[in-house]
């Protein structure tokens, strides 16, 4: 509609409004009519309607009315209460107002445009474009409006709009995935960073260079940098290739023998295989600094807990206390194990040889016991048999007695009993005791002092006779048929008024002992010939005992030998000096003093009991007999002081024991009784049992099985006091 369209609408409005009745010509009312008639057939909308509160429609062309599905203009002023309110869907109705008043109050020429909603009588919606215009009439203010159906444009548009909306919805909601992704990947970096962080403080303590990896990246950024490692990085913290890295720091600093290996175990390959399985591991290696060898140790530590390994970090220390350290306990744990290793061995061959050893005296006790009972009406055969069958159970007794000694010389109760003796009668004494044997074999023996000095010494004397013994003894037993053993005592010069050095030197024409032997010779169990293969009866023990009491006694023992020539056995001992000993009795008194003299014999065991009173009876003792402690005490009590000249006490027995009974007649009122001389004579052997004997009040200790020379040495000093 052009300006000369608009200005004619206005002229003809006043006329429209008043429906042709007013102060018209018929000039103006036929040319309204025409008018009326175009604007009645304008395809768009036309309305025209009062601008005051009640909005009246002053007319409404056909386009409108059909817009709204009406018929008639009746119907359509009834179905919008004829009125502008009633045109517009309400919902936006007041938004539509508002706007109207607020662009006419600003347009200049009171033109407005909006775009609403309408809802037909049909109760379709559909939205319209509304071109307004405002005009003051004689007839009052009016809105003349041209409406067109705007339902297919504004669908395009608003579906326009919500494909914008929805494009601008989709790339909000990138925008949001970014930002998310972007802020768990700052998360994610954060706690590598602080993980690392961590890994690093936990390095940093012991690590005197700490060095960053990423694999992927083949970088490696140093965090801390020990002298050795400054070359690689020029000093500085800064970033390097790590597989050049690697390349320079084997060539520069790892020993060649470690070189392979070391290079081997930086490789990314290396490292990732093996922190797929470990969060950490480490290598120790040699470096060569300054021309000297160190030993270093890099610990590779995996960074992230995630399954990809590419950010590591790598400890490099100087491990050198620790691998001296760790040596020395690899040698001492492989001596350890060799030391034990030999000591299994040895006790394995000592049982072996043991079951042998005990086995063959056995084996002659019961055959020439089986002999003897045939022969025993032959009186010189029997007692040749008897004889064999002495020797055999003095073998198995020696046997005995070594095994249980050394378990009580390795045992804390090991003590020595110092008494002053002459050196001379107690060696003497051994010559005379290995000399029987010796002549048997016809063996040559030679028996010298040298520069005896000092005769007179304190000294536990059973136990060096035993150590002489088992020396002199082995001389006899492995020398040939007419060999020759020379046993020298020799005293040494010494500038100690208060003690004596003596040199006891055994020197055999025997079968000698071969080199690798010797050096183990004192060990326990050790033997060079056993007696399958020298048909010698020994048990291995003899020179580890000897050893035992030297080393208590603070003296030596060293042994020289060669294989077919011979064998020579050095012992020094230095002993306290005293007084010349009384001299000693000879056997001889104490048996006569024994003659016809009582003694109560406390045993249990019947066929003991049997032996020993024949042994007793030899000696001209009147045996009587008790078969327990409580017969004992009751005998005791009952005899008359002297009656008895000793009590031969056992000490295991049924219903009360020798200690018990000993106990009992200390307490007994007559003194006369209660101080009678007890021996005990028990089976248990230890140097302990014996202390425990004279602990319980018994007056000596003798073990089984009886030995005539130990008892009348007893009686002489229990009950002759001498
Ligand atoms: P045993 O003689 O009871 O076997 P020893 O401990 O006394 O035990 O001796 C250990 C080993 O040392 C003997 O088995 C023997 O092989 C060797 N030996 C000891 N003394 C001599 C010696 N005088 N001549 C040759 N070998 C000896």
């Amino acid at each position: 509609m052009n300006e000369k369209e608009y200005s004619l609408i206005e002229e003809m409005l006043p006329l429209l409004v008043s429906g042709g009745t007013g102060d018209f010509t018929d000039a103006e009312i036929e040319s309204a009519n025409k008018f009326k008639k175009f604007i009645d057939h304008l395809p768009g909308g036309f309305l025209i309607y009062r601008s005051d509160d009640r909005e009246e429609i002053i007319y409404a062309n056909k386009a409108i009315i059909s817009m709204f599905a009406c018929d008639t203009l009746e119907e359509f002023k009834s179905f919008t209460g004829n009125s502008f309110k009633g045109i517009v869907y309400y919902e936006d109705l007041e938004c539509v107002e508002n706007s109207i008043k607020q662009q006419i109050s600003t347009s200049n020429d009171n033109l407005d445009y909006v775009e609403y909603r309408i809802i037909d009588k049909k109760g379709t919606i559909r939205f319209v474009e509304d071109y307004g215009h405002f005009i003051r009439t004689k007839v009052g203010d009016i809105f003349y409006v041209f409406i067109t159906d705007a339902t297919e444009k504004i669908n395009k548009k608003n579906n326009e709009r919500a494909l914008i909306l929805q494009e601008k919805d989709e790339k909000e909601q990138k925008l949001k995935n970014l930002i998310e992704e972007y802020d768990k990947e700052r998360i994610l970096i954060r706690q590598e960073h602080l993980q690392r962080l961590e890994v690093i403080e936990g390095l940093s303590v012991n690590y005197d260079s700490i060095l960053y990896v990423d694999l992927d990246a083949d970088m490696v950024l140093p965090y801390r940098l020990s002298e050795r490692l400054t070359k690689q990085f020029d000093r500085k913290l800064q970033v390097r290739h790590y597989g050049w890295f690697v390349k320079d720091f084997v060539k520069c600093w790892v020993h060649p023998e470690d070189k392979q290996r070391i290079n081997a175990i930086l490789s990314p390959e290396y490292i990732r295989k093996t922190l797929a399985g470990n969060r950490t591991y480490y290598a120790n290696f040699k470096c060569v600094q300054n021309s000297e060898t160190k030993y270093l140790q890099l610990r590779i530590v995996h960074v992230k807990n995630s399954r990809h390994i590419s950010q590591i970090v790598i400890g490099s220390r100087n491990i050198e206390e620790e691998i001296v350290q760790e040596m020395k306990n690899k040698a001492l744990l492989e001596t350890a194990l060799k030391d034990s290793k030999l000591a299994y061995i040895a006790k394995n061959t000592f049982l072996s040889n043991m079951s042998h050893d005990m086995r063959t005296p056995l084996n002659a006790l019961f055959g020439y016991l089986e002999l003897a009972k045939k022969n025993a009406d032959d009186k010189q055969t029997l007692e040749r048999y008897l004889d064999k069958i002495n020797a055999a159970g003095k073998q198995l007794l020696d046997l005995v007695d070594k095994v249980l000694q050394i378990s009580y010389l390795e045992s804390k109760d090991f003590q020595l009993d110092e008494k002053l003796y002459s050196i001379k009668t107690l060696t003497q004494e051994v010559y005379k005791e290995i000399l029987p044997s010796a002549n048997e074999k016809n063996i040559d023996v030679l028996f010298e002092f040298k520069n005896i000095l000092h005769d007179e010494i304190y000294t536990d004397r059973d136990k060096l006779q035993q150590i002489l013994l088992n020396i002199a003894g082995n001389a006899v037993k492995y020398t040939k048929n007419g060999g020759k053993i020379n046993l020298t005592v020799e005293e040494k010069l010494s500038s100690s008024s208060e003690f004596a050095t003596f040199r006891f030197i055994m020197n055999d024409t025997g079968v000698g002992i071969a080199k690798e032997s010797l050096k183990s010779i004192f060990e326990p169990f050790e033997r060079e010939y056993n007696s399958t293969h020298s048909g010698v009866f020994g048990s291995g023990l003899g020179l580890t005992i000897a050893k035992h009491i030297i080393d208590f006694m603070g003296g030596t023992i060293t042994a020289e030998s060669e294989v077919g020539v011979g064998s020579t056995f050095t012992i020094m001992l230095s002993f306290r000096l005293g007084e010349k000993p009384e001299e000693t009795q000879s056997g001889d008194d104490v048996t006569d003093f024994l003659k016809n003299k009582k003694i109560l014999l406390v045993e249990d065991n019947e066929i003991n009991l049997e032996i020993e009173t024949e042994i007793l009876q030899d000696l001209g003792l009147i045996i009587e007999s008790a078969e327990n402690g409580k017969i004992a005490v009751e005998k005791v009590k009952n005899s008359s002081p002297g009656e008895y000249l000793f009590v031969l006490m056992d000490i295991q027995m049924p219903v009360m024991d020798g200690r018990q009974a000993t106990e009992e007649i200390r307490k007994l009122e007559d003194p006369a009784l209660a101080e009678i001389p007890i021996i005990a004579l028990s089976a248990n052997a230890f140097e302990s049992d014996k202390r425990m004997s004279v602990k319980n009040g018994m007056n000596a200790h003798l073990t089984k099985p009886i030995d005539i020379p130990a008892l009348l040495d007893a009686v002489k000093k229990v009950i002759m006091n001498k």
